[in-house]
């Protein structure tokens, strides 16, 4: 029986030469976060052309295009990210950066040419779309304070039923996509300590208050935050990304500056680490006789993707890429503000595999040699068909 889903995939193999070109087009030319004003207009033109509905400027530099089907019905939102890293391309092909220490080393390019592509092939079938299709390509995936946030506050959710994302992944082979419900990925914050202590001779520390010391002992207690004061069955990282003080040998500092990063699953574990990061600092310089100021700061939400969406889409690309295809989305500590939208929406987010034979397409996300097969665009593409086909066909 042919449905109209092989329609649109024959018809998605016929434009994806457009969709390879797009993507090469936007690896050439990247833009770094909550700069992306060029990349913006190129996927506005695009969407105009595909004769969908444009709104810009939404939250910064985020846009959307609306595809109204022929009638009323459910609003099922697609997202893609479209900002680049302060990373210089060192691969050696015929789409390499022309931005100098700037890359797309994450896929964000792939990521919006596929949901263009979507928009593209889904356009021409408009008579079947029961409901309407919110194509969102947000803005500054890679950089805190996040597109998504602010893109949400000015309401790009309104009216939206779910809300669904897809993520490149070169540690997952080509052809196979990985999904899972619950939380997936962490919430990230960052904190900054400056201690203030009194320096002074090396010879006569009696008449100082050695901030390297004070720090040293701040960076050892913080070890023990997630050993000793976290629930050993919840996940949890505590790292300290910098320490910095001194100037000589011989004299003893006066302050220290300590920098790191939380990572977490739970709320609670979360509120729970602030507070005792601020316990720890607190104790410590009280009793060296110190004093300190501390700035922290609440990065991305936890991922934690809607457990019946999940299930819903693994069955439906289980039924199109394969049983074989569908493999588990192993929690890890990285961060994505795409979670902000499934704090308010159901849905779920997935990564499809985009690395093959080739080692060129081995490299980790934001190396400067990352690059994936193209093939993967087609899968995402494919993908976010039948997700809008489940629910407005
Ligand atoms: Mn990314």
């Amino acid at each position: 029986m042919k449905t109209v889903q092989e329609d649109i995939f024959t018809e998605l193999n016929y434009n994806f030469n457009d969709v390879s070109d797009w993507r090469r087009y936007l690896h050439q030319h990247p833009e770094l976060s909550f700069e992306e004003t060029e990349t913006a207009k190129f996927i506005a033109e695009k969407l105009t052309q595909f004769g969908l509905e444009v709104k810009s400027g939404i939250g910064g530099n985020g846009l959307v295009g609306i595809l109204k089907g022929s009638e009323q019905g459910e609003t099922i939102a697609l997202r893609a990210d479209f900002d680049a890293l302060p990373i210089q391309d060192e691969k050696d092909v015929s789409y390499k950066s022309l931005n100098k220490g700037v890359m797309h080393a994450c896929g964000h390019d792939g990521h919006t040419a596929a949901l263009l592509g979507t928009a593209q092939t889904l356009s021409r079938f408009r008579e079947k779309i029961k409901g309407t299709v919110l194509f969102i390509f947000q803005h500054a995936e890679e950089k805190p304070p996040g597109g998504a946030k602010f893109m949400i506050e000015e309401n790009v959710l309104d009216g939206v039923d779910y809300v669904y994302g897809a993520h490149l992944a070169s540690d997952i082979p080509l052809g196979k996509i990985a999904l899972g419900s619950g939380y997936r990925m962490a919430a990230v914050d960052k904190f900054t300590i400056n201690i203030k202590g009194k320096g002074g001779h090396g010879a006569m520390p009696h008449t100082t208050v050695d901030a390297v010391v004070v720090g040293s002992e701040i960076v050892t207690s913080l070890q023990k935050v997630v050993s000793r004061r976290i629930n050993p069955l919840e996940s949890a990282v505590v790292t300290i990304g910098v320490f910095q003080s001194g100037t000589a040998f011989n004299i003893i500092a006066d302050t220290a500056k300590i920098e790191g990063t939380v990572r977490t699953f739970e709320d609670s574990v979360r509120n729970q680490i602030e507070e005792e990061i601020r316990a720890i600092v607190k104790g410590n310089t009280i009793a060296a006789h110190a004093s300190y100021d501390i700035d922290y700061l609440r990065g991305y939400p936890a991922l934690n993707n809607h457990q019946e969406e999940t299930e819903t889409v693994a069955e439906l690309l289980s039924d199109t890429f394969g049983k074989e295809a569908i493999i588990d989305l192993t929690p890890a500590m990285g961060a994505e503000d795409f979670a902000y939208f499934l704090n308010e929406r159901p849905g779920t987010y997935f990564k499809v595999g985009s690395r093959n034979e080739s080692e060129t397409t081995h490299f980790p996300h934001h190396h400067p040699k990352f690059d994936f097969d193209e093939r993967a665009l087609l899968n995402i593409e494919k993908s976010f068909v039948q997700i809008v086909a489940h629910h407005l066909f």
